[in-house]
């Protein structure tokens, strides 16, 4: 079957969706793509409250880099990423501490030199990744949840001011989201986030399904987690999907 004459559903407009959505469309597939929220993004989406926006979950862009899976993306469908390098990936602050994480680490090498190996290995591992991409808990019942939930909002807010006095004072909207709330914004069983448990590269799901013509995507399938390792997956996707109509195109009469 021509690949024009395929009719793609595709379910979630995460990045994982609308990635493998995206590039099968630029291939000429007719794709079609439900999605539960009336804004797209999942995970890595940006929600507006009470007049303010707030990121979902990513907010660190990375893969950005020539070569990387976020910059092929973009040359294949003709998108320039806006993207600004930071000289500084992170910022700790506490209290007296205040730490720059800088690519090359030396300002937390310097104050925990113990940490080297962890670094090394942080280090090693990050590089076959990307090298690669290149080629519960049982959650309370309903009456103790909103109680909880306000407890968890109060320590939250306890230590802002311990940092900040007037924070408090300072505060125009509040939006707090617990695995309840992810489950019902991005249907997410349990609320749980963060790919599948990486105890094990054997272990790990890939893109098939027991159907012939449904296959996963997203970061519950290897590589994994992140806008970089979710965009590679739904290569893998589309990869198999396209054998696997090539094959069903060679045996039809
Ligand atoms: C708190 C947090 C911080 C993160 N920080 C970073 C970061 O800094 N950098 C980074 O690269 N990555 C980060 N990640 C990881 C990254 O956001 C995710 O790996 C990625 O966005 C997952 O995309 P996805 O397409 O697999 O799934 P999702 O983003 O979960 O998208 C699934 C979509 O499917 C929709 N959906 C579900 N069920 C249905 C249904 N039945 N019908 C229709 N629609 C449905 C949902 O509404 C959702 O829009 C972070 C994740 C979290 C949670």
């Amino acid at each position: 079957m021509k690949l024009q004459d395929l009719n793609i559903v595709v379910i979630g407009a995460g990045i994982g969706g609308l990635a493998a959505g995206a590039l099968l469309a630029r291939k000429g597939a007719m794709v079609t793509v439900l999605e539960a929220q009336d804004y797209p993004g999942g995970c890595a989406a940006t929600f507006s409250r009470n007049g303010y926006c707030f990121d979902a979950g990513a907010t660190i862009g990375c893969g950005f880099h020539t070569g990387a899976p976020m910059e092929t993306l973009g040359k294949e469908l003709g998108i320039t990423w806006p993207v600004v390098p930071e000289a500084v990936a992170w910022q700790y602050r506490h209290r007296a501490l205040l730490f720059d994480l800088q690519p090359n680490r030396l300002d937390i090498l310097e104050r925990f030199p113990h940490s080297a190996p962890f670094w090394a290995e942080q280090n090693a591992l990050a590089k076959l990744l990307w090298h690669f991409s290149e080629g519960g808990l049982s959650w309370p019942v309903k009456g103790a949840y909103s109680e909880l939930k306000r407890a968890y909002t109060e320590r939250v807010l306890d230590v802002l001011s311990a940092q900040f006095p007037d924070a408090r004072n300072a505060i125009r909207s509040i939006t707090a989201a617990t695995p309840v709330t992810w489950e019902r914004y991005t249907g997410r069983v349990q609320g749980c986030v963060g790919g599948y448990p990486q105890t094990s590269l054997f272990k790990v799901r890939g893109p098939l399904t027991r159907f012939d013509n449904m296959f996963l995507v997203g970061d519950s399938i290897f590589p994994g987690q992140s806008l970089p390792g979710v965009v590679t997956g739904a290569r893998r996707t589309i990869e198999l999907l396209l054998q696997r109509n090539a094959k069903v195109g060679s045996q039809q009469p």
